[in-house]
């Protein structure tokens, strides 16, 4: 039997091959940081990380999560409801509540979890979602398992956002949800605007700042603080794995009651386990930091719009952002690919990006930069950027 299934399996991955989209993984020898060394033995410059804090590796993080080993052990072999409560993940919980300004946290093993469990204990037939259209995959697949209506809004269009509103207007509740940073241009969603739609059309707001939290907004508090709507979103899901530190885990954070239902009702919350109390006391230890100063925040700011400046100095045609995301526009495919492994034997590593990634001609080199960049990291880049910018005739 397993002979026509393996077959099957093998012209599958052929496809995929040679569609060009098969994803291969190159092994890192080193901590994650701004320099990394390959198995190869190469060092590289990494400006392909969501480590946008530089927290990966940072000592304070490390020691609070030896001390925690030491002192609540390793695993919780238990969901949070059974056993896998400590301290720990209370405080952690009171802690993103306080960073954000909402009233309540509830972890999860991964953000793509939270976002798998938000929607279905919340909403029914009776009501309706309404998504952009570039929002992340694990909005999408927690949206497929909940029974409420879809509409969907083109990127960030707050005109269209409107007339799915206005199409949704009989529907019992009503929630739009959308990524505060959409991860392929660096763009943020329009959040005063959507807020004040959602006032005027009775809906309930959803915002997961994966990209944004410790990014966006002065002190790094995400899009809430950017567009000063604090306390006016009813539910932020965020994860542990970007910039808050870049280990694991995953959080919905926001209104009382509607934590106090997930923790009821939230099926990857009650039947999966606890993050490991050495994550939540990391985690501790990183919001008490973004608290005490922006010092991580403003480097990260600083290096983003160095960055940026530069590579517009050169020539290079640079999508607006107004996050740590940069997207280099080539727009076509196989020069993406070129550029980006002409970059590695430079010893910097980035990724190039097209179809279906991103849309048709929209090929891109996407650049994330990181308060673990000193600014010698950074004018490597783009000096490497400029030379093989010049080389393959993509700037003068
Ligand atoms: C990365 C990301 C996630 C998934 O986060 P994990 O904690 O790694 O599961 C969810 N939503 C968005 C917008 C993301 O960028």
């Amino acid at each position: 039997m397993y002979t026509n299934y393996k077959n099957h399996l093998d012209s599958l991955l052929n496809e995929i091959r040679k569609a060009g989209l098969y994803k291969n993984e190159r092994i890192i020898v080193s901590p994650q940081g701004a320099e990394i060394e390959l198995n190869t033995g190469q060092k590289v410059l990494n400006f392909c990380a969501n480590n946008y804090l530089g927290l990966s590796n940072d000592p304070s993080l490390i020691e609070a999560a030896k001390a925690s080993l030491d002192n609540h052990g390793y695993g919780m072999s238990s969901v949070r409801f059974i056993c896998g409560t400590t301290d720990l993940h209370k405080e952690l919980e009171r802690k993103i509540a306080e960073f954000f300004g909402t009233e309540d946290t509830i972890l999860y093993a991964a953000c793509f979890d939270a976002n798998g469990g938000v929607f279905e204990p919340l909403l029914s037939e009776e009501d309706a979602i309404i998504s952009d259209s570039l929002n992340h995959a694990s909005i999408i697949d927690g949206v497929r398992l909940c029974k409420a209506q879809r509409f969907r809004y083109e990127n960030a269009d707050v005109t269209d956002l409107e007339k799915q509103l206005q199409m949704a207007q009989n529907m019992r509740f009503k929630l739009i949800v959308t990524d505060g940073v959409f991860s392929m241009d660096g763009n943020v969603a329009p959040l005063d605007k959507i807020v004040n739609l959602a006032n005027k059309y009775n809906a309930i707001v959803m915002v997961d700042e994966s990209h944004s939290a410790g990014v966006v907004g002065k002190t790094g508090r995400g899009v809430t603080e950017l567009f000063n709507v604090k306390g006016q979103v009813e539910i932020i899901t965020g994860t542990l794995g970007k910039a808050f530190g870049g280990a694991i885990g995953g959080f919905t954070t926001g209104k009382k009651e509607i934590i106090e239902i997930l923790r009821q009702r939230s099926r990857p919350y009650l039947f999966s386990n606890s993050i490991p109390p050495l994550v939540a006391a990391a985690g501790i230890r990183m919001i008490e930091m973004m608290t005490e100063t922006n010092k991580l925040q403003d480097k990260l700011h600083f290096n983003a719009e160095y960055f940026i400046n530069c590579m517009k100095k050169l020539g290079f045609d640079i999508k607006p952002t107004k996050s740590a995301i940069c997207a280099v526009m080539l727009y076509d495919a196989r020069l993406s690919q070129v550029f980006a492994s002409r970059l590695l034997k430079e010893g910097i590593y980035v990724i190039g990006f097209y179809f279906p990634v991103v849309p048709k001609d929209q090929a891109r080199i996407r650049v994330q930069l990181s308060a673990a960049h000193e600014t010698e990291h950074l004018d490597k880049a783009v000096m490497a950027f400029g030379k093989i910018g010049r080389e393959l005739g993509v700037i003068k």
